[in-house]
């Protein structure tokens, strides 16, 4: 658990979208919160919520300085027994936008303050009920795209992460604990510390270190999505795709060449992968300047773009235009979609299947082939071999505390294959221990522990 000192006041916020909705739920935690909700809720029937053991819902009416604002549910925590392990009321009210800001603000007057972005979860975090990796599971979990980056985050919520970080961190325990003792007592007889044992000790946590390290771009691609760029000359299809991938008219589709001319964006899950995807202006050569600037916007896109749909008309030859596309996707990630495959077939798809990735003969207008892209993109982005279930690196922070914990072995182990002292080697072992329970944030510092709960939202 954590050692930062907290300030333990009562917090509430609303935890429910900022929209209207059928329920909305205002939560209070802290050593307080059944005395700031009693001033605010009263049940029908019962006796004041201070009293409450807790685990019970309760039915009666939220008032503000005596006007009743609305009927409720209040369900009562008791500490450590709740998320944040402390004493918790949620109040689920009619979820208007008004009256739960109205209702927020009576708690606040009866004694809570508003709470910062992810307080609950980061007292969930101080009061031991979590741990840091754990807690950014969460966040994943909130902004999971679809099912597999869900089950994703509630495997690591669960600790598959943490599981995995401390059993590599307790054989380099072992290694260090024998160390401490050789270089506290170098005269007694203590257990003879073999070089090799050591080393051993060492690559094998290495090599658990390095399958996390490798998932981490497949997690990426899963949980965070992958940026992407539809790209093709004018009149390919690349509306039409868009429009098919998206599920309604998102881009403008006519018959007419160059009429998509700036870059459209949207979010869609093609397999497991998220696609962050724009669709763009046609490539072509041009003389008519507003439409230069689109092309230059798309060609921009293609080259930031982490992966690239180039899109082909199956029905057409290959012109200069397919050509001077192919060039542009050189060195990029692409996967070649031949479209209208519903027309008879042209295209000498021999130069496209040499420069992409792979590619995927389909029909946009009817859908047809939306299953063979859906797995093309999985394997282009590596996520066919996803395992929801294993232990992944998911954050930034995450992959940085495994890397510096995988520098330290390598370290320990060139001092090891030197013979350097073993004072050297003991270093190392202890500053990859420090980088590991850095990750799980059982020896997080106060602004890195910050740092992770200032991307939460309100109210988680
Ligand atoms: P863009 O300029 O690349 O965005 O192309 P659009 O999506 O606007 O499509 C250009 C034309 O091709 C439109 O008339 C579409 O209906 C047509 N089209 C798109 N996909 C297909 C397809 O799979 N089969 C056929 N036959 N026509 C298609």
């Amino acid at each position: 658990m954590s050692e930062i000192v907290h300030s333990i006041d009562t917090i509430a916020a609303i935890a429910t979208p900022q929209a209207a909705g059928g329920l909305g739920v205002i939560r209070i935690s802290g050593p307080d919160a059944l005395l700031v909700a009693s001033r605010v809720f009263s049940p029908v029937g019962e006796p004041p919520l201070t009293g409450s053991a807790g685990y019970r819902a309760y039915y009666g009416k939220v008032t503000d300085n005596e006007t009743v604002l609305d009927e409720a549910v209040c369900l009562v925590f008791r500490a450590p027994r709740s998320y944040t392990g402390e004493d918790t009321a949620e109040l689920s009210l009619h979820g208007g936008l008004y009256l739960l800001r109205r209702a927020l603000g009576a708690v606040f007057n009866a004694g809570a303050r508003p709470a910062e972005p992810g307080e609950f979860t980061k007292r969930a975090f101080l009061n031991g009920r979590i741990g840091l990796s754990e807690a950014e599971a969460v966040m994943g979990l909130i902004s999971a795209h679809g099912e597999q980056a869900a089950a994703a985050a509630l495997n690591a919520l669960e600790g598959s992460l943490s599981r995995e970080i401390n059993a590599v961190a307790k054989d380099i325990i072992a290694v260090s604990a024998q160390l401490a003792a050789w270089v506290d007592y170098p005269d007694e007889d203590i257990e003879d510390i073999s070089a090799q044992t050591m080393k051993q000790t060492f690559l094998r946590a290495k090599d658990a270190l390095d399958i996390l390290l490798n998932s981490f771009d497949m997690g990426q691609a899963v949980t965070q999505g992958v940026s992407a760029a539809i790209v093709g000359r004018p009149n390919v299809g690349k509306s039409t795709l868009m429009n098919l991938l998206t599920g309604f008219d998102r881009s403008i589709v006519t018959p007419y060449a160059g009429t998509t001319r700036d870059a459209v964006e949207e979010t869609v899950t093609l397999g497991n992968v998220a696609l962050r995807l724009t669709d763009t202006a046609g490539l072509r050569e041009t003389d008519d300047p507003v439409e230069r600037v689109g092309v230059e916007l798309a060609m921009k896109k293609l080259q930031r773009a982490s992966l690239v749909l180039a899109v082909f008309d199956g029905s057409d030859e290959l012109t200069a235009d397919d050509i001077r596309l192919l060039e542009a996707c050189k060195g990029k990630l692409t996967v070649a979609v031949i479209n209208k495959t519903d027309l008879p077939g042209k295209l000498d798809t021999a130069p496209v299947a040499e420069a992409a990735a792979e590619l995927v003969e389909m029909s946009a207008a009817s859908g047809k082939g939306l299953d063979r892209l859906c797995a093309a993109v999985e394997r282009a982005c590596g996520t066919d071999r996803f395992d929801p279930c294993a232990a992944m690196l998911t954050t930034e922070r995450q992959r940085d505390c495994c890397k510096r914990a995988v520098r330290w072995l390598d370290e320990g182990i060139d001092a090891l294959n030197n013979a350097v002292t073993l004072d050297a080697v003991s270093v190392c072992a202890d500053a990859c221990i420090e980088a590991l329970f850095e990750l799980t944030g059982e020896k997080a510092s106060e602004s890195v522990v910050n740092e992770v709960f200032a991307r939460f939202c309100v109210g988680k």
